[in-house]
């Protein structure tokens, strides 16, 4: 059965004339599906009821379940679990701000990546979400939470430039005018340095604002903790950021994940500042988030083999040394913003939410394996960060 969140507007006149309508009932479906957020045919109320009636039997709306929602304590931030119709469990996040709230979203079911630090990556990639599911992810969190979102970040489970055709596809759906009309300029989209994929993104995409993973200013240190460094190394991720910030003219965000005692030494600050000096960016310092997955264990050494660590494993760095790693920064012409992780009451670091509900459950999720999401109260992520200073 076709999922009509997956298809283009035009391709929704296909359909809708395939089950004999005129094409402008696609336009009012898709008013109602990305204007209004409805996901019920029967509450498509201008549309005639026969023809609800063969939509209805052709084609689905909602193809996720909502599975569970733990709000902060604060009530700022909701982080939406919902399981896909094959029994897979994605993770959204809804933060609500002053004048402008913003939902995460997950790209895939895991991903693989595999960053050392990162619970999403942890058991691998199950599969590609399809751009109706990304959609549903905003529309089923602005209805839980009961209010509308401006601002769309793909960072959540997954790589998003590993599934790029159906992330474009999600972005142009919910930036058009027939239907949600959200501005191209109020996406972004993370990555992990896939470089050609971000010349794509300039090309394609280029309203979309650019934040790129970097956490470590060089091959060695990043090559431990995100395998994909071996394949495009710092230099070729950050001139890539660079080509994008030229052909776009928008400011790149680095994310610098700061952990202590391995890339937040000041020669670190210093190289990370040689390395980006000139651009036009910015650079989230988040540390470390380790509540729900016990720290970081410590990864191979520069030799491959494990470093002789008696087990230890490392944790976020502490505010007061980030502020200095940020100053650094700062004095060298980079600017930074340290990052507090926010609603620590809850669990919404990438993925961490998921992978404990697989590793409680079989390798794969039974029906109903998300439930119970609001029970589990642990930590809080990236991707519901507040500002601390800068
Ligand atoms: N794959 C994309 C987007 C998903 S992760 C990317 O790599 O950018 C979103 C951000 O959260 C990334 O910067 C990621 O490195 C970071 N992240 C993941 N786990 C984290 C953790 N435990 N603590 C701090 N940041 C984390």
């Amino acid at each position: 059965m076709v999922n009509l969140f997956d298809l283009s507007l035009e391709e929704l006149s296909g359909f809708v004339c395939s089950l004999g309508e005129k094409p402008f009932r696609a336009r009012q479906i898709y008013g109602w599906m990305y204007g209004k957020g409805v996901t019920d045919f029967s509450a498509m109320t201008d549309v005639p009821a026969a023809a609800r009636g063969r939509l209805q039997a052709a084609a689905a709306l909602e193809v996720l379940r909502p599975a569970g929602a733990v709000a902060s304590a604060d009530g700022g931030t909701t982080k939406l679990l919902f399981e896909t119709g094959d029994g897979e469990c994605i993770e959204a996040v809804f933060m609500r701000y002053k004048d402008r709230n913003s939902t995460c979203i997950s790209t895939q079911a895991g991903c693989r990546m595999g960053c050392r630090f990162c619970a999403s990556g942890a058991l691998g990639l199950a599969r590609n979400l399809s751009p109706g599911e990304m959609a549903l992810q905003v529309v089923l969190a602005e209805r839980a939470c009961g209010a509308r979102t401006k601002n769309i970040v793909l960072m959540g489970i997954g790589e998003p430039l590993d599934n790029y055709d159906s992330v474009r596809k999600f972005i142009e759906n919910i930036t058009d005018d027939h239907g949600r009309d959200l501005s191209r300029r109020a996406i972004t989209l993370s990555t992990c340095g896939v470089v050609p994929m971000i010349d794509r993104l300039a090309a394609e995409l280029p309203q979309v604002n650019l934040a790129v993973s970097l956490h470590a200013p060089d091959d060695v240190l990043r090559g431990q903790i995100m395998p994909v460094t071996k394949r495009w190394g710092v230099r070729e991720v950050v001139a890539a950021a660079a080509r994008h910030v030229e052909a776009t003219h928008r400011r790149a965000t680095f994310e610098y994940a700061l952990i202590e005692g391995f890339n937040d030494a000041p020669a670190q600050a210093n190289a990370l500042a040689a390395l980006l000096r000139g651009l036009n960016c910015l650079v989230n310092l988040i540390p470390l988030n380790t509540a729900g997955t016990g720290g970081m264990p410590c990864t191979v050494g520069a030799d491959g083999n494990p470093p002789d660590t008696n087990g230890a494993r490392y944790a976020g760095t502490g505010t007061a040394a980030a502020q200095r790693f940020r100053e650094a920064l700062g004095a060298r012409g980079v600017k930074a913003t340290v990052r507090r992780s926010l609603g620590a009451d809850i669990e919404a670091a990438c993925g961490q939410l998921r992978l404990r509900r697989r590793k409680a459950g079989a390798s794969r999720p039974a029906e109903g394996a998300c439930d119970g999401a609001e029970r589990d109260a642990a930590s809080f992520g990236h991707d519901g960060s507040e500002v601390l200073n800068g």
